[in-house]
């Protein structure tokens, strides 16, 4: 019975963790992507995808549920347990990844072939995702599921993201049976719409994330009256209020602020403004929002929903689905609300607002979450005077501000009093999800405040959990900065072959809607052309 690390190992992205049980059956908890900026290699898997039966998937986001349509595209063929809200985002969340990613590589190919350089495949393609999703088995909160000989599961609300989970793993060998608990990504206490996070009742191990492990979040506040004076001040500027903001999650809390402020009168010079939802992915998310199990809601939004209101809902609120519409709203000169994705102005919508309203005294920036080193969110965010966005140079002249109380993550103290709560201390505890300083600083804390063995394993790390003993303690891998190869440049006929098979590749996609009696003819002639 092994525990092995591969991924999230003094890291914030990428959660991937292996168990084995019964000598050489495996399980995988989380397959997140990498994103952004890593110092560390990820150990690889020392499996095989189809060796792998069984997905424990914590919560929907994409650093840790990215990677699944990879997996089966690589010929994983099990079961990915997950409750139904995770399936639910999943299907939208992986099918968004999955376009960006074919963009992204259709981007790269054709840049690639003009310099003789070999085409890019997509990591995955959407028909990867469309073979994903029936893999997914939902389950409920609370309930002990047995899912072969020697393990079952529960999972217990982790308070992060609608239908996000901590994992319970009761194996059983040997005639021994050990309880691994897997945290998943803790929530924030307090957040709206969703639950605190529950704690699990007893463990003997614990897997636990650290994103916050060495930082508190400032005093709580109430983000609602910070709101309304960002939006009193630029209302009376006569500007409008730009929000970069992830669409899943943070965007429906906005909601439900905003709803607030509109029901509580808190803006009562300009109730009727408007609020444009810009995201068509933030869309399809909060109709996921609306439809799930009373159980994942708070008391305070199951209150709303028995009054027979919509808490995520209320007059004024527009959703934009066209790129025609969303840039028409340049042209709309009333004080609003614009809420666009992504959050951190790493691309999508949210960049052409930017464009056209920065330059704008009148207007404000309103950021809601975390900005990255190096993303345009953060330079803005850091107060450059002029800033390059979709290729020009603006100058920053709107009022540039920050949400304060909202917070997706358990900080340092939210962690610990996760861990306090166990009635059942466990013997030991893995940190992961966590940068260097955070994961080994919450490893500290643990074994000072609960006297217990933490440790934040390096990538390819394994723990031997029955005899309770390290089989191998990787030594971390730095990243090696990368050395850009010669390529020899290719036949340029051979190229232009390439390229005009992906145009008709394109062309023949482009056709899903058309007359059916045009694509029988269209497959005919290809079909002769290549003689099948
Ligand atoms: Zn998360």
């Amino acid at each position: 019975m092994k525990l092995s690390f591969f991924g999230a190992n003094h890291q914030v992205t990428g959660s991937r963790t292996l168990l084995e049980w019964n000598e050489g059956r495996f399980l995988l908890v989380d397959d997140g992507m990498i994103q952004g900026h890593t110092d560390y290699e990820t150990a690889p898997l020392p499996v095989a995808p189809e060796q792998i039966e069984y997905v424990l998937l914590t919560h929907a986001h994409i650093d840790h549920s990215g990677m699944l349509p990879l997996l089966v595209h690589q010929g994983f063929q099990g079961t990915i347990y997950a409750t139904q809200e995770t399936m639910d985002l999943c299907a939208i969340m992986l099918a968004d990844s999955a376009t960006i990613q074919e963009k992204d590589a259709a981007y790269q190919t054709k840049k690639n072939l003009r310099v003789g350089k070999e085409p890019v495949e997509p990591v995955y393609t959407l028909e990867d995702v469309e073979k994903t999703m029936p893999l997914f088995r939902a389950c409920p909160y609370g309930q002990i599921i047995d899912v072969d000989e020697g393990l079952s599961l529960r999972f217990t609300d982790a308070g992060h993201l609608l239908g996000s989970s901590s994992v319970e793993c009761f194996l059983t060998e040997q005639g021994k049976t050990v309880t691994m608990v897997f945290s998943g990504d803790v929530g924030n206490t307090d957040q709206p719409i969703i639950n605190d996070p529950i704690p699990v009742s007893a463990a003997d191990y614990v897997l636990i994330e650290s994103t916050y492990g060495a930082r508190l979040h400032e005093q709580a506040m109430d983000p609602i009256p910070y709101l309304v004076q960002v939006l009193r001040r630029t209302f009376a500027r006569g500007g409008t209020v730009i929000i970069p903001s992830f669409a899943v999650g943070r965007t429906q809390e906005l909601l439900y602020f905003f709803r607030e402020i509109k029901m509580q009168n808190l803006l009562p010079e300009r109730p009727d403004f408007e609020v444009y939802l810009d995201s068509p992915l933030a869309n399809k998310a909060t109709a996921v929002f609306l439809q799930c199990e009373m159980a994942c809601l708070d008391e305070e939004t199951l209150a709303i929903m028995n009054e027979g209101e919509n808490p995520i809902w209320f007059d004024g609120l527009r959703t934009i689905e066209t790129v025609e519409e969303s840039q028409a709203l340049n042209w709309n000169r009333e004080p609003k609300v614009i809420i666009a994705s992504s959050g951190m102005c790493e691309g999508g919508r949210i960049c052409h607002h930017l464009k056209h309203n920065i330059w704008n005294a009148a207007n404000t920036i309103l950021f809601v979450g975390y900005q990255a080193n190096g993303t345009l969110g953060r330079i803005i965010y850091d107060g450059v005077k002029s800033v390059k966005i979709l290729g020009e140079e603006i100058h920053v002249n709107a009022e540039i501000d920050l949400l304060k109380g909202v917070s997706g993550h358990a900080d340092q103290a939210g962690l610990l009093r996760w861990m306090d709560a166990i009635g059942q201390k466990p013997g030991r505890v893995f940190v992961n999800h966590g940068d260097d300083e955070n994961c080994q600083t919450l490893a500290a804390k643990i074994t000072e405040e609960f006297g217990i063995p933490a440790e934040a394993p390096w990538s390819g790390s394994c723990f031997d959990l029955l005899r309770n003993e390290w089989v191998d303690m990787a030594q971390p891998v730095e990243k090696k900065k990368e050395v850009k190869q010669h390529t020899p440049s290719k036949n340029q006929d051979y190229l232009q072959l390439v390229a005009t098979a992906e145009a008709l590749l394109q062309y023949a996609k482009s056709l899903e809607h058309h007359a059916n009696s045009e694509m029988r003819h269209l497959t005919k002639k290809i079909a002769k052309l290549i003689e099948v």
